[in-house]
This record gives C-alpha cells, sequence and structure tokens, in this order.
C-alpha cells in the first residue's frame, strides 16, 4: 500500500466529510493511480478542480502518483486570472446549460432569467454529456456519477438541496448577475421570446390579465405568450432580497 498526503481547497471541501475538510488527510492506494482518479475516489468531481499542485509542480490528470507525493488540489479561481496549469478549460463567454432531470424548478428559473437551458426530464446521462460537449452547455447537476466522468468539460454541482436556493447560487456562482435578461426566453420550450403588441394576443388572455397588463411577450417558437404577472414579480423580489438581481 502507497499513500500521498492531500489537501483540498475552498469550496472542494464541500464534496468530503465534515471530519476530513480543511485539513491535509492520507490517501492510501495500490499502484499508481493517475490523479483524476486519486482525486475523485475521495469524492470531488475533476469538473470542480482547476489546479493541482504535485510537490510544488502543476501536473495534470494523467500524471501518475508513486508515493509520498504532497498534493494540492484547488478549485476554480474567480478572484484573479491564473494562467500557467490550469486544468479546467477557458470560461465560457456565453453561459448556456444543459440540467440533469431533477432541475426542473432551476430550468424555468433560468430560463426566465434568459439563459440559454436545455432540459428534459427523459434526459439520459449519455445525452447530456453528448449535448454539452457539443453546444458548450454547462451541465448543472446534484449527480455526481454524470460530473466524475473523464470527458466531461463542463459541470457543475449545484449544492443547494431546496430548489428555492438552487437559482441564487447558480447565479453566484457563475457570476450571472449582470447577464440576466428576464422574459426573453420561454420556460416551455427555451425558444427566443420577443416583445408582440398586446392587440396580436389580446383574444388568447385571460380577462384579469387584459385589464391588468399592457407588455406582452411571446415565444417565436411555440407561440407562448408572457407578461410580468405575480410569478415574476415574486421571483424578481427573492433575487432581489439575495442582491443578485440589479
Ligand atoms: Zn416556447
Amino acid at each position: 500500500m502507497r499513500s500521498s498526503q492531500f489537501r483540498f481547497y475552498g469550496q472542494l471541501n464541500d464534496f468530503l466529510p465534515s471530519e476530513l475538510r480543511q485539513r491535509t488527510v492520507c490517501y492510501r492506494y495500490s499502484g499508481s493511480p493517475g490523479l483524476r482518479d486519486a482525486i475523485q475516489a475521495q469524492g470531488v468531481p475533476h469538473t470542480e478542480v482547476d489546479l493541482v499542485l504535485v510537490d510544488g509542480v502543476a501536473r495534470c490528470f494523467d500524471f501518475n502518483l508513486q508515493g509520498g507525493e504532497q498534493v494540492s488540489v484547488y478549485p476554480r479561481f474567480k478572484a484573479f486570472e491564473l494562467q500557467a496549469g490550469r486544468l479546467g478549460p477557458k470560461p465560457l463567454a456565453v453561459h448556456r446549460f444543459i440540467l440533469d432531470v431533477h432541475l426542473g424548478k432551476l430550468c424555468r428559473q433560468l430560463r426566465l432569467l434568459g439563459f440559454d437551458t436545455a432540459y428534459g426530464n427523459d434526459f439520459e446521462d449519455r445525452h447530456i454529456i453528448d449535448r454539452s460537449l457539443a453546444e458548450r452547455r454547462i451541465i448543472l447537476t446534484r449527480d455526481l456519477g454524470i460530473l466524475k466522468q473523464a470527458r466531461v468539460q463542463y459541470g457543475y454541482f449545484v449544492r443547494a438541496t431546496a430548489p428555492n436556493r438552487q437559482i441564487g447560487e447558480v447565479l453566484q456562482a457563475f457570476e450571472l448577475k449582470e447577464r440576466c435578461r428576464p422574459l426573453s426566453r420561454c420556460i416551455k420550450c427555451n425558444g427566443e421570446v420577443e416583445r408582440v403588441a398586446k392587440s396580436r394576443v389580446e383574444s388568447r388572455l385571460p380577462d384579469g390579465t387584459r385589464r391588468s397588463y399592457e407588455l406582452f411577450y411571446q415565444c417565436r417558437a411555440c407561440g407562448q405568450i408572457y407578461w410580468r404577472g405575480a410569478h415574476y414579480a415574486r421571483l424578481m423580489e427573492k433575487l432581489a432580497r439575495l442582491q443578485l438581481f440589479p
């Protein structure tokens, strides 16, 4: 049996059992595992890792441990642009998402805020990963199994279990506050939504809505009509309380 000393930094500690957080831990193994396997075996998906130093030298995920090393594992840095040794893909200029089957509410809220979000309650892991790679979509999931697959490049583990805390977490994690464009995406089909004259949709509106609202929006793809109703107002209030919406 060989061993190496591991220290996980920052939010990577979220994935460790509480007694192993914020300290150096001894990881035992046989053979000479690659860094990716050694890190994931301790619970941390590789998609959350951006830099690994082995005895002070930046190494890639394929580096093999021999025993006796000091390994420091870092998450993505937000505060400054670290160049040398980064393992994660370059940050994306446009944030598009694909969600696992359990995140239906988060999907609706992301779309309401204008983010291109792919979701289906029948999406299988393989489909999610294929589409993430083909369309450069960030996988949002509470399933570590998906994120641990080596071919996943863009992925984020949603920590919050309560659906009404997840939207705030995601906006914060990707610094999306300034990128929200409410009512520009269809909540039902993810199509693009545009302003439409009231006269064009009037006949399809409930009476109360026709009397109370003047501004309407319509999905180009499926025709769904939107207005700034109670549901919209509640989400905006919540985000304002969290200081996540300008
Ligand atoms: Zn639509």
